[in-house]
């Protein structure tokens, strides 16, 4: 199973998230991005995704 590394601000620490969590969506420009939850204190993090991890 895939992960995706994101960065919580609240943590101020990098979150690896299980992919199945994570919700992929696609900026206005057309950049892949993805949403999800640190699972450690719950605040929503962002992220804009590299070519490999879209
Ligand atoms: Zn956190």
């Amino acid at each position: 199973m895939a992960t995706i590394s994101f960065y919580c601000v609240k943590c101020r620490t990098a979150k690896t998230v299980d992919e199945s969590k994570v919700e992929k969506t696609k900026l206005k420009n057309g950049r892949p991005a993805a949403k999800s939850v640190c699972p450690d204190c719950g605040t929503g993090m962002f992220k804009i995704l590299s070519a490999k991890e879209a």
